[in-house]
């Protein structure tokens, strides 16, 4: 760790604090995340290097650049390109009649499903996309973080662990305990961050798994076998549950034009066969007139 100034502390998450540093040799401010091994806790040093072989292996404007590692005993530095704050905290940030843009939140979208997509192309499912992993500069740029979480998708119907991402960004159908799932699970999650950059606040914000069950539902409406067949026989379904959506999206109509509802609607679709592909999102007419070339010359300067 010579080679770096070690400064702050920036975060704290699942498996490792992350300071704010300075690469000593070419002046260049990065984000040391450092990651200790337990010599009891295998889980730990496998989702670290789960993390460190997918991200030697991704190349994309919008997703954060490992630059260096350093290995240490029991413990290693990840060493990314410094970004100036997450979403969340921004967010936190911002005056109370204050919110982002009509024109930064389209292009904050369009970074994260352009980020998305690419992972998806490479057949990674990142399954933990929300505000605090959405980094951002004072340029108007948007990286993708945290690939933690992240793993390869199989082509053929795969069991994969259900413990992922944050509640309020999950699925429903990994809150309904449907065994296999896929990519989908990440639009849903775009779909909640979006709401969240416009509105400021969590889309659907439950207290427990069944209260965030019940909080989606009572905004979409219960999910029926005829938009989403085999939902009934899902594990935690419980017939009770067919409430009528009382609150329905427009509570985001004065926060978001409705092309951007048009699409919001599509990544929290129920059935996750039906839900908008991360391809199809750049296509949407919300973009229409959007230059994602544009994004990239305040950076070169
Ligand atoms: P965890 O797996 O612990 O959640 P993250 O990679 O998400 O780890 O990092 C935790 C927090 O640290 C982020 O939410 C963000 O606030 C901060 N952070 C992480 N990487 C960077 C970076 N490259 N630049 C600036 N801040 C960062
Ligand atoms: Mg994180």
């Amino acid at each position: 760790m010579e080679n770096y100034i070690k400064f702050n502390k920036i975060g704290e998450g699942s498996y490792g604090k992350v300071y704010k540093g300075l690469n000593k040799f070419n002046n260049e401010l990065v984000a040391i995340k450092k990651i200790r091994f337990h010599n009891d806790d295998e889980g730990y040093a496998s989702f670290a290097l789960r993390e460190i072989s997918l991200l030697l292996e991704i190349k994309h404007p919008n997703i954060v650049t490992l630059v260096d590692m350093v290995p240490k005993i029991n413990k290693l530095y990840l060493i990314f390109e410094y970004m100036l704050i997450d979403l969340k905290k921004y967010l936190k940030l911002l005056l109370e009649d204050e919110f982002i843009s009509q024109s930064l939140l389209r292009s904050y979208l369009y970074q994260i499903s352009s980020a998305v997509d690419y992972l998806h192309r490479s057949r990674i499912m990142h399954r933990d996309i929300k505000p605090r992993n959405m980094l951002i500069d004072d340029k108007g740029v948007l990286k993708v973080a945290d690939l933690g979480m992240a793993r390869v998708y199989k082509n053929t119907p795969h069991k994969y662990s259900p413990k992922i991402s944050t509640l309020y960004y999950k699925a429903p159908e990994l809150l309904l305990g449907q065994e296999t799932y896929d990519c989908s699970v990440d639009i849903w999650a775009i779909g909640c961050t979006f709401a969240e950059m416009a509105t400021k606040n969590v889309l659907f914000k439950g207290s427990s798994h069944i209260n965030q069950i019940l909080v989606i539902f009572r905004t979409l409406g219960a999910p029926t076998e005829d938009i989403w067949p085999g939902v009934t026989t899902l594990p935690h379904f419980l017939s009770e549950w067919e409430v009528e959506s009382t609150i329905e999206l427009t509570s985001l109509s004065g926060n978001i034009n409705d092309q951007g509802i048009d699409l919001i609607k599509k990544m929290i679709t129920y059935n996750p066969a039906s839900r908008i592909l991360a391809k199809d999102i750049l296509k949407h007419q919300y973009f229409d007139g959007f230059n994602p070339e544009a994004l990239y010359y305040y950076t070169e300067s």
